[in-house]
């Protein structure tokens, strides 16, 4: 067990954990107490650069290292992180305020699969046929990698957003410089560390662990950075889409995901849907139920069914397995959350559930009640903005069209879901619904083999699956003369026909 992770982390750079040039230090808390379980340095430009030095050296060895190569290499790092999941589920547990049966059975497995997964894509770069096109050359296509990819994370999976960022990038044979965001650093400096011991040469996985204005700033900039991949809040994501113009993007931001439920569907399945997809991560999920759209004949029973379901939940702290909801991530998260709730109920809207702070054994950490809330306007703060917590607002559709027009009325287009049990207002939802992923009778899994990205304000490019090596490639096309003549039969249009 690294035990080092809690005495001292630092930047992992070069293959190696290095203190960094800058005196200032970052605090990671424990979001069930406050209190602080690790200091650490924080990076500063000077490591940003020696970072992307790193990840610069490392890459023409490793863009030419066969795909098999990559492959095996990877596939001893999941084994690697095999080894080492309870610990990376204690550590993301602790720092991220996740309950730990939500990291054992979700974030790490689901990491080490992303893992092993990408061992396999990195032999399956795909291309169109090469071929005689034009009649006189033969087309071909090469798959190459970008460069150093410079990746930012937010707080909320902070491993799986690790490997999210991290795998296709490698997979594909670029270099990489990640920046996790600096309240959460702890597993992805063990994600990379564990890739090295499995035999991933120094300097192509180097985490510094720094804040967004300035490491996170500098790394985006960096001129040896080929491009730039985010994931996190839509005003970050278009500030970094400036900062970074010029540079190949990859953008995965905020999410408001509505839940829409035809009067045909499953109620209780819809129930237990809607309070499982609004609570996991204590909401803290881009892709979460935030908004459910309930048609009026099920909409009381609907309501009372959530506020029933959300009673039984256990707040509590992340090392109990009995806990299934867990605090926020940090007090600032917390007040955050608690405005949008106390501003909603001055506007007039009903707080059925939830909506406080809890005090006694639980009030030194960053807990949030289960929160669900009726009469918002659609109009409003708390159903048009990412709230990032523990807050279900459900609202009443008549027709099924309004439905449907009322979940696409958000700047945000990540994720969804349609509960019916009519094939066909599934079919209509799944076409109609305008979101990079749509769920039908379930709303939250992911897996490995297919895509996760956002259409809108959401962002653009794909997480996950083949399509992300899409956004990690360049494509090139090379086109060789196949008929060995000095005036081309397409010089006509230079030379006339002389
Ligand atoms: P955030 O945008 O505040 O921060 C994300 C990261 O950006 C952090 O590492 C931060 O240090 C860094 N950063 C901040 N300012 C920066 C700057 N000027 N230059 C460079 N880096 C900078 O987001 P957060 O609060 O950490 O995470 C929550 C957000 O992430 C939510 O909006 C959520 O929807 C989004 N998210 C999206 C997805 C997705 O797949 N679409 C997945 C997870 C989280």
């Amino acid at each position: 067990m690294a035990q080092h992770i809690w005495d001292r982390p630092a930047q992992y750079i070069g293959g190696r954990y290095r203190d960094g040039k800058s005196a200032d230090t970052f605090d990671v808390l424990d979001p069930s107490t406050g209190r602080t379980v690790v200091t650490g340095p924080l990076a500063s430009t000077e490591d940003v650069d020696d970072a992307v030095t790193a990840a610069a050296g490392a890459l023409p060895d490793w863009a030419g290292a066969t795909p098999a190569h990559r492959s095996e290499v990877m596939t001893r790092w999941a084994r690697e992180l095999e080894t080492i999941a309870d610990q990376l589920a204690t550590v993301e547990s602790a720092q991220a305020g996740k309950p730990i049966k939500l990291t054992t059975e979700f974030d790490v497995p689901g990491s080490i699969d992303n893992v092993t997964f990408f061992a396999g894509a990195a032999r399956n770069l795909e291309g169109k046929a090469s071929g005689e096109y034009s009649g006189d050359h033969t087309s071909s296509i090469r798959r190459e990698p970008i460069g150093v990819v410079g990746s930012i994370a937010p707080w909320n999976y902070p491993l799986q957003m690790a490997a999210w960022k991290i795998l296709p990038a490698v997979a594909a044979g670029n270099t990489i410089v990640l920046k996790p965001a600096e309240i959460t650093p702890l597993t992805s400096l063990l994600f990379a560390e564990a890739a090295t011991r499995a035999g991933i040469p120094d300097g192509v996985i180097n985490v510094i662990t720094g804040k967004g204005t300035t490491a996170g700033s500098a790394l985006v900039t960096h001129r040896n950075v080929s491009m730039v991949s985010f994931t996190g809040s839509t005003p970050v994501g278009h500030s970094i889409a400036a900062a970074a113009a010029g540079k190949r993007l990859h953008l995965e931001l905020g999410g408001k995901a509505p839940f829409v439920v035809f009067d045909d569907a499953d109620l209780e399945a819809a129930i237990q849907g809607a309070v499982a997809a609004s609570l996991i991560n204590t909401g803290q999920d881009c892709t979460a139920a935030t908004r459910a759209y309930v048609q009026r004949p099920l909409f009381d029973r609907f309501v009372d069914g959530v506020a029933a379901v959300m009673d039984t939940v256990r707040l509590g702290p992340t090392s109990d397995p009995a806990t299934d909801q867990g605090p926020l991530v940090s007090r600032r998260q917390q007040e955050h959350v608690a405005g949008f709730v106390d501003r909603a109920r001055a506007g007039g809207a009903t707080i059925v559930r939830g909506g406080t702070i809890p005090g006694g054994d639980l009030a030194d950490g960053f807990y949030y009640e289960p929160t669900l809330v009726v009469g918002a306007a659609q109009d409003s703060e708390i159903v048009q903005q990412e709230i990032f917590g523990p807050v279900l607002v459900v609202l009443p559709f008549d027709h099924d069209d309004e439905g449907i027009a009322l979940a696409n009325d958000t700047p945000f287009g990540l994720a969804a879901s349609a509960w019916t049990r009519d094939l066909y207002r599934a079919q209509r939802a799944t076409r109609d619904i305008a979101a990079g992923c749509v769920w039908v009778n379930d709303h939250i899994p992911i897996i490995s083999e297919m895509p996760h990205g956002g259409y809108k304000q959401s962002g653009y490019g794909k997480d996950m699956s083949t399509y992300s090596l899409d956004e990690y490639t360049n494509i090139k096309h090379v086109m060789s003369d196949i008929t060995g003549v000095a005036r081309k039969d397409w010089h006509r249009t230079i030379f006339g026909d002389r």
